[in-house]
């Protein structure tokens, strides 16, 4: 069967709906999306290896002969366990829920290759889930090096089975659009370089593919700039779009008046810019497409509050949405407070809402005239059956940790009463400046880089001792002795061998510091977990949680947060973890416990040390993962773009504006075969029509 780019993903073999279910919510539904959405990293295994000679821990490339192929069953696990030797010594391989008999490619005395991680097994060394194949049929283990693609997690879909997948789809035919650099591959070479079903790759085609720095990136780049530029260019129904005009922005300075007057602090010089700028957006009778974005603590909750305070006095409601419970009974608290001088009303909605305020909230929402002038909620805010009457402004707090369906979802709400709403994303997650160039003309930019006066970076440390856990106690009980709170992070919620848990972490901190310790994870009921967060913003000493806080958590009294099992964790996130302190009067102090880490892992953690801004540990981010921003692109809506250099996507993007405007001369209805993904990316756009941060 040969595959079309723009068939549903369910048509692929072994696809359930379940697993279509799960892609679709990554943004990936159809067959193209899959395959160009491109590997996060490259796990590099290097040359062939003698198996003798192997350790366990290391990523490791074999090349054997089956000498022993079974599947052990035991119950209704399957095992498949393959032994090759290579003259120097044999090793096990282990496949696990494994079904059917042992395959051909395993038969006795076959030459295979296999690439992963080695471990000490009971029978000696062994691989588990390695990738292995016939020598003959190995592209993936082709040439002297093996690699294998490492694809952003989906919840539900097993790594092994994305990897196979995406190779699937890499398969499909793949149309050029009229107009591409001639210096780029075709967009059918570039798929099947980035997911490893091209051609066997020499040295210095595997080096340039693991940095994403390939041809095949830039092809995959230009593809997704065209998209952007094609969006723009086609004006996407923004000219025909009608927004609400609200408050004229020579009356915006007297709205915000008493607002403004009321605060305990003065705004810095770009939260005034910033509002002036959404006050004029917002007379407009265009609707506002604004992102702004502004490190953690630089104080955006203000400019949202302004933007939500002039549709409420020109009689319009708003909505907020933030992406977990804790933080939208939080922002809906703040707002009350910052909004009170004008008396507005903020209503919260979210799943731990009790029925029968739900109810009464529903019924007044759905009235025009009813009482609520802004509702704060999570992803309950969505339900079809609500109704927002005379919603003309939808605020998206932590724009990143949303999927362009939630947004959407949010905008068709006006939409349906014949309006586009305006929209104000609000996002700690820096746009580079590349970024933003090929955004130009769908989406209006903001910046906060100045932070509020008194607001130092957070002094980080890194303690790799095995006493690190132990002083870090005693950190804490110093910070709380002299009034400061703590959180505590661990990654998961029960503890493993080698993770920090929650559960455990709390226990010991009780046992060490006394007193009641307040706790914070996804797994408490809605109503539990808002109990303990309102404890420690009532001054419990210590809060253990996981990344739950990770984002917005606004708590001014806490000045020490450490850090268990950092290592498990990206920069970014512990930037914004660190981001959570010292946002009083008191400076903050970040500790990452890490007596566990790796010496590489070490290395990547020391980069915090030095960096205090966003927008480095997201660049330092970029880089050591390498396929950086193409492989969240999916989901966060954003073009996806590898880690070039600055002035080889700007080349990029001036070229693929260009090409957008000739493709868009001679085929305005890109009805040729090459085209045909553009237009379907196109109408997906046109359909979400929340362009503002959405990708193609
Ligand atoms: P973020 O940009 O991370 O969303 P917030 O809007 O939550 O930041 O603001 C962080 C903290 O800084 C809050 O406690 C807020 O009240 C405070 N803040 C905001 N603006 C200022 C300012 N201009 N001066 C002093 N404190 C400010
Ligand atoms: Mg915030």
């Amino acid at each position: 069967m040969a595959l079309d780019g723009g068939d549903p993903l369910a048509g692929l073999p072994g696809v359930g709906p379940a697993t279509v279910a799960r892609l679709a919510r990554a943004g990936l539904a159809r067959v193209e999306q899959l395959a160009l959405w491109a590997p996060r990293r490259y796990d590099d295994a290097g040359a062939v290896r003698a198996i003798a000679a192997l350790a366990a821990g290391e990523l490791a490339y074999v090349e054997g002969v089956v000498r022993r192929a079974t599947v052990r069953r035991f119950f209704r696990r399957a095992t498949l366990e393959v032994t090759i030797d290579d003259g120097s010594g044999g090793l096990l391989l282990r496949w696990f829920r494994f079904r059917g008999a042992v395959p051909d490619r395993f038969a006795l005395g076959r030459r295979v290759r296999a690439a992963g991680r080695v471990r000490a097994g009971k029978r000696g060394l062994e691989m588990a889930q390695p990738i292995a194949d016939p020598v003959e049929d190995a592209p993936r283990l082709g040439g002297a090096v093996a690699l294998r693609a490492r694809y952003a997690p989906i919840a539900g879909v097993p790594p092994a089975r994305l990897e196979k997948l995406a190779a699937l789809a890499a398969r499909a035919g793949f149309p050029e659009p009229l107009v591409v650099p001639p210096d780029l591959p075709s967009l059918a070479d570039a798929v099947a370089a980035v997911h490893l079903v091209g051609a066997p790759l020499d040295e210095t085609a595997r080096a340039a593919l693991v940095a994403g720095r390939s041809a095949a990136h830039r092809r995959l780049a230009f593809e997704s700039l065209l998209r952007v530029r094609l969006r723009v260019r086609a004006g996407l129904a923004t000219e025909a779009e009608r927004g609400r005009p609200l408050v004229a922005a020579a009356s915006a300075a007297d709205v915000l008046a008493p607002l403004l007057a009321a605060l305990p602090f003065a705004p810095t010089a770009a939260q005034r810019r910033e509002i002036a700028a959404v006050a004029v957006d917002l007379a407009g009778a265009r609707p506002m497409r604004r992102l702004l974005t502004g490190d953690v603590g630089s104080g955006k909750t203000l400019v949202a509050a302004a933007a939500i305070e002039l549709a409420a006095a020109s009689g319009a409601r708003a909505a907020l949405l933030a992406p977990t419970a804790i933080l939208a009974e939080q922002q809906a608290e703040v707002l009350a407070r910052l909004l009170s001088p004008t008396g507005r009303r903020v209503a919260l909605l979210h799943g731990g809402t009790p029925a029968r305020a739900r109810t009464r909230l529903r019924a007044e929402l759905a009235a025009r005239d009813g009482a609520v002038d802004v509702v704060v909620g999570t992803h309950a805010l969505l339900d079809e059956a609500l109704a927002i009457a005379g919603l003309a402004l939808v605020v998206i707090d932590e724009q990143q940790r949303f999927g362009v369906a939630a947004r959407a979802a949010l905008v068709d709400k006006a939409r349906g009463a014949g309006v586009t709403p305006h929209q104000l994303a609000l996002s700690a997650t820096p746009i580079p400046r590349t970024l933003a160039l090929a955004l130009r003309g769908e989406l209006t930019l903001g910046h906060l880089e100045e932070r509020p006066p008194g607001r130092a970076p957070v002094p980080t440390e890194l303690w790799t001792d095995d006493a690190a856990g132990p002083r870090a106690i005693e950190a804490a009980r110093a910070a709380i002795a002299e009034g400061g709170q703590v959180y505590w992070v661990c990654p998961q919620i029960d503890a493993r061998p080698d993770v920090a848990g929650v559960l455990a972490v709390a226990a010991r901190l009780e046992a060490a510091l006394g007193g009641p310790i307040a706790i914070c994870h996804g797994r408490q009921a809605p109503r539990t977990r808002a109990a303990q967060m309102a404890a420690f913003r009532a001054g419990a000493p210590v809060l253990v949680a996981t990344t739950v806080i990770e984002v917005g958590i606004d708590v001014p009294a806490a000045t020490l947060v450490a850090i268990e099992s950092p290592e498990r964790l990206g920069l970014s996130t512990l930037h914004q973890l660190r981001g959570r302190v010292g946002r009083g009067s008191r400076r903050g102090r970040c500790l990452l416990v890490a007596p566990r880490a790796s010496p590489e892992e070490r290395t990547r953690l020391s980069a915090l040390l030095e960096l205090d801004e966003g927008l480095q540990v997201a660049e330092a981010d970029l880089a050591r993962r390498g396929m950086g921003e193409l492989a969240g692109a999916a989901q966060s809506g954003l073009p996806s773009l590898p880690p070039l250099p600055a002035a080889e996507l700007q080349r990029l993007v001036e070229a693929a504006d260009r090409a957008a405007e000739e493709i868009l001369r001679v085929d305005p209805q890109l009805s040729q075969p090459g085209h045909l993904r553009l237009a379907r990316a196109l109408a997906d756009a046109m359909a979400r029509s929340y362009s503002a941060v959405d990708g193609g």
